[in-house]
């Protein structure tokens, strides 16, 4: 499987739905321990405006899709996740621009432009225990599988991997940025919500291909 479909990334997108509303309690619980006990219900609201929209969308090209779900968790989101991850999915649309199907660098390309447009927006580093230090090392093996095989499959397989080292990884780090960091020390031993959101969200790009 060496290109991702139209038709993949609006399942991806339907799972993302489901998986986040079945993960709705562990987010939030996740949030409760360093934030306000909202990132659950924050991404399951966010995702269901998304999949009252994608109908509208859903026979445009990638890039228009992509775009349209950033918007709408924008739109929907309130709390620091919305307007991030409303950025990840709009900038990862504009590198997606009228395209009906991605191969492999242009997935490369698409989640290049959402995670520099996630740092842009937040300013998190590595390290300050958010999203960043999931998608950033999901980037890095994604970048480094497809140098490899050029497969998205294995691509993504080595994506989510890492982006679940990443996620765990953020356990004992004390917060830099967000509401976790009004915490200090207590952060620590503590997973981070949003990484925990973002290795969903991988996730369930490589369970359509
Ligand atoms: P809020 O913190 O406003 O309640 P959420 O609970 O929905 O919003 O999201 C919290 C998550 O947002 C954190 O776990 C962290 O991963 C992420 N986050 C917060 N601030 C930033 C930032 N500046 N850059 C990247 N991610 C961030
Ligand atoms: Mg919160």
């Amino acid at each position: 499987m060496s290109t991702v479909t139209k038709e993949q990334i609006v399942r991806w997108l339907e799972s993302t739905a489901a998986v986040l509303e079945a993960n709705k309690g562990y987010l939030t619980d996740l949030d409760s321990a360093i934030g306000d006990a909202d990132h659950g219900t924050n991404m399951d609201r966010g995702f269901k405006k998304v999949m009252e929209k994608l109908p509208t969308v859903a026979d445009k090209d990638i890039g228009n899709i992509l775009k349209t779900v950033g918007m709408t968790l924008i739109s929907s989101v309130g709390g620091a996740s919305g307007p991030l991850y409303g950025t990840f999915y709009m900038r990862g649309g504009m590198a997606a621009d009228a395209k009906e199907e991605l191969e492999a660098d242009d997935l490369v390309n698409v989640l290049q432009g959402a995670v520099d447009g996630i740092i842009q927006r937040g300013r998190a580093q590595p390290g300050d225990k958010t999203m960043v230090d999931a998608l950033l090392p999901a980037l890095a093996a994604l970048k480094a599988a497809v140098a490899d095989s050029q497969d998205v499959r294995a691509g993504m397989a080595a994506a989510v991997a890492a982006a679940e080292q990443g996620m765990k990884d953020t356990i004992p780090l004390q917060a830099r940025k967000g509401r976790a960091s009004y915490l200090g020390e207590r952060s620590i031993g503590h997973q981070d919500p949003g990484a925990t959101s973002s290795h969903l969200i991988l996730n369930a790009l490589l369970e359509v291909l």
